[in-house]
């Protein structure tokens, strides 16, 4: 492709040496006659040696309006300065396809038959089919500077046009996807992409005309070698000198930073299970197991839904420790603890309080049905021997439910009524009575017959 510049004083067989394009027109009554084109313009053009002959083609103006600047290039020699522009247009001739040409545009001196009607010169610096994929547009030739810039940064750039392809890749683009210049100029942007996030890239792609979507994101991208990157995109639309939108991508790649975030993360998650966590069993732990608590009795008061706790602890566990070991009681602690949760409802929660003792709270109902419960599970207890050697424990309880007091409060009831328990005989439930005196504080009649 010629790329020297015109100046207006250039002749057509002048240009024809540089290999330049150049067309002369006449307007006669403001109508432009095509009257003669130097030997590269009909090669390029494909013109006939017929002149001076209409003009063949149909000019549409690529910057101003496409589908409505029809003005013809050779009208437009009145705006030009002394120093021709390039201007960018659209050729369509009939049966080929539309093409994009970049001119200067030049008055041209009297020729010597003494014709005083105005000339133009139009010199054609550039052509390409404007509506092929696989031509690159103009913008790389005719920016040098621009494309020298763009070479030397750090991050990947690329420009892609509205069917998807990639016009422009810049040397750290190219780079990091592992591909030469020429593997990417003109290919879909899909290659770029692992196939499950072909079609959502599809959609963004198309979304994004004609005005950017002007979203920072980020996105699994596919190199040569089939590993995949995760890159944060910037993007904006612009429009290349034949005034067709394009997409302009920047890239960053965020895949270290993303693997140690992940892995910060799982720490996190780690480190957060641990803290609320009891060991042995799994269960939440007594610190977190207290705010459970104080969470659930400050919305049972704010919406006045019953709520009962009870404390459970395993009778003469430290018997099964002297007789079988401190192991097959730590197995013991973990099984009980499964069997508990299996039987409860997904509302309840389990607490590992501390050694052989456990709390349990009970949303939605009130003391007299978590009794019931929870000699349900001293039944099923019972039926379910524990540990390799197949042994039969019980636990003793005390419930009580929430009215008014603070947790500290409720938990000192319950801690009577397990002692009650304990007291009665073990492998069974007492209950708190309910303080009706004072709001905050704990009543001290007598517990309820078990
Ligand atoms: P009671 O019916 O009165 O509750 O009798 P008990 O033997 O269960 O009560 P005591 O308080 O005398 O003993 C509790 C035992 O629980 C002693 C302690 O070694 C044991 N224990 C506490 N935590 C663990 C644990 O994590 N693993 C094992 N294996 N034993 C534990
Ligand atoms: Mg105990
Ligand atoms: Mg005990």
């Amino acid at each position: 492709m010629p790329r020297q510049s015109v100046d207006a004083s250039s002749t057509a067989d002048g240009l024809d040496t540089l290999n330049i394009a150049a067309l002369i027109y006449r307007i006669d009554e403001d109508v432009p006659l095509l009257v003669d084109a130097n030997e590269t313009a009909r090669r390029l053009l494909s013109i006939g040696d017929s002149f001076p002959t209409a003009d063949p083609w149909h000019w549409l103006d690529a910057r101003r309006c496409p589908a409505t600047g029809a003005r013809h290039p050779a009208m437009l020699e009145d705006d030009s300065h002394a120093s021709p522009q390039w201007q960018y247009f659209h050729l369509r001739q009939s049966r080929k396809p539309l093409r994009a040409v970049k001119l200067k545009i030049s008055p041209l001196d009297v020729p010597a038959d003494g014709d005083h009607r105005r000339h133009v010169l139009i010199a054609v610096g550039e052509i390409t089919e404007a509506d092929s994929d696989a031509t690159p547009s103009l913008l790389p030739q005719a920016e040098p500077q621009l494309h020298q810039m763009l070479g030397n940064l750090p991050m990947g750039v690329c420009v892609i046009d509205v069917e998807g392809y990639l016009r422009l890749v810049n040397r750290a683009f190219c780079r990091f996807f592992g591909y030469t210049e020429s593997e990417l100029l003109n290919a879909h942007f899909r290659k770029l992409l692992p196939e499950q996030h072909r079609p959502a890239a599809d959609q963004y792609h198309a979304a994004s005309f004609p005005d950017a979507l002007n979203q920072r994101r980020a996105v699994e991208v596919l190199l040569r070698d089939g590993s995949t990157r995760t890159v944060i995109i910037e993007d904006t639309i612009n429009h290349d000198d034949l005034g067709r939108p394009q997409h302009i991508a920047f890239l960053v790649d965020i895949t270290e930073r993303r693997n140690l975030e992940r892995r910060l993360e799982q720490k996190n998650r780690r480190l957060e299970y641990l803290a609320t966590r009891d060991d042995l069993t799994g269960l939440h732990n007594r610190r977190f197991g207290l705010e459970l608590l104080e969470q659930t009795l400050e919305r049972s008061q704010r919406y006045g839904e019953k709520v009962s706790v009870a404390m459970l602890d395993l009778d003469y566990f430290k018997e099964i420790n002297d007789q079988y070991g401190h192991p097959v009681g730590d197995t013991i602690l973990t099984d009980f603890s499964r069997l508990v949760v299996e039987l409860l409802r997904a509302s309840d929660t389990f607490i590992r309080w501390g050694g052989e003792e456990f709390l349990m709270i009970l949303p939605g109902i009130d003391r007299f049905a978590a009794q019931t419960t929870l000699n349900r599970l001293i039944e099923q207890l019972h039926d379910h021997p524990l540990s390799p050697y197949d042994l039969r424990i019980s636990f003793s309880a005390g419930v009580g439910e929430h009215h008014h007091q603070t947790s500290k409060g409720l938990l000192e009831e319950i801690d009577q009524a397990l002692y009650q328990a304990k007291s009665a005989g073990r492998g069974c439930v007492a209950i708190a009575p309910i303080c009706v005196s004072r709001p905050g504080q704990c009543c001290n009649q007598a517990f309820s017959s078990l």
